[in-house]
């Protein structure tokens, strides 16, 4: 092999590679079946009005119960997916389940609740993905205007015109289309002046320094008035502390998302969260 004869470090190196793909591998092979062995479930997670303080719709998180590693983070098995493919499978799943239950929860009394649902590179290059959406809001009954789709800024900025064009017409349809993670793309902001993007996310990396770095503030600040002053809604994650969603509701963010407000959850504990009081 590579590296041969040479110090120490390359050999830590190399095993250190040999567990991570012996790792990858097992997880590769775990996730082809995990879709038909119903290993794959969906968290929600609620997000507030600001000024309200009301339930304004949640974001769907995906979570794969590994019937050997117990609870596996999407952190670590997204990129996996990503790169076999298989993300378009379990991309469309997550898709239909989303809007499937919050259709529900429309029906179960809540009818303002929107759900969030992270996009995939991958699922942006299909060629049907606008065909696809269509077909699962037909078939779930959900109003388009309730599903937003989050997209990293790093693909936003990076958008092919055929991607462009998809996004357009889903937007026309009524469905909204939101950049994630916003701040860590290390991107040029020229796509926010070609796109119309109807919102975005503040990363969390961002909210988790607000109360010790004052650059942190004011670049949070600074986003705030940026959506707002191009018609976009924004919405701060990762809210952990009280003083984080005093500062946020004070600078007009508009929706807010994180610990300190509610966990992840399955969809059996956010319709008890949104039930009325005399149901409980
Ligand atoms: P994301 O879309 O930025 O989602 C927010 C993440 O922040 C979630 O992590 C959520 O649990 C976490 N979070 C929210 N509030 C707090 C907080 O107050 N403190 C801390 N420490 N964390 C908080 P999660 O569920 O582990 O998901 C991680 C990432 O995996 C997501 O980041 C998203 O990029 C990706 N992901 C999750 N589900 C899907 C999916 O269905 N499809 C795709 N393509 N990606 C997904
Ligand atoms: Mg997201
Ligand atoms: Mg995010
Ligand atoms: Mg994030």
């Amino acid at each position: 092999a590579y590296g041969k004869g040479s110090s120490e470090q390359i050999t830590t190196y190399e095993s250190f590679m040999d567990q991570h793909s012996y790792d990858t591998l097992l997880l590769e092979n775990g996730l082809q079946t995990a879709l038909q062995r119903n290993e794959l479930e969906l968290y929600y997670q609620p997000l507030y009005n600001s000024s309200t303080g009301a339930l304004s719709g949640t974001e769907a998180l995906l979570r794969w119960n590994h019937p050997d590693f117990g609870l596996v983070s999407p952190a670590d098995f997204i990129p996996i997916a990503e790169m076999t493919g298989l993300i378009v499978p379990i991309g469309e799943w997550v898709l239909k389940q989303a809007c499937q239950d919050i259709q529900e929860l429309h029906e179960a009394g809540f009818p303002e609740a929107t759900v969030s649902v992270n996009l995939s590179v991958r699922q942006l290059y299909q060629q049907n993905l606008v065909e696809t959406v269509c077909a699962v809001l037909r078939e779930t009954g959900l109003p388009p205007e309730k599903l937003k789709l989050e997209i990293t800024e790093s693909m936003a900025a990076d958008l092919e015109s055929s991607s462009m064009e998809k996004i357009r017409r889903l937007q026309q349809m009524g469905v909204h289309f939101w950049i994630d993670d916003f701040g860590t793309g290390y991107s040029s902001l020229s796509y926010l002046s070609t796109m119309a993007f109807d919102g975005l996310k503040i990363d969390r990396s961002f909210i988790q320094r607000l109360l010790e770095r004052t650059p942190d503030a004011t670049i949070v600040r600074s986003t705030i008035t940026l959506a707002h002053d191009l018609g976009m809604h924004v919405t701060a994650e990762g809210i952990e502390l009280e003083r984080e969603r005093l500062l946020l509701t004070a600078w007009g963010c508009d929706e807010l998302q994180g610990y300190l407000l509610a966990r992840p959850q399955p969809l059996c504990e956010l319709k008890k969260l949104v039930a009325p009081a005399s149901f409980e």
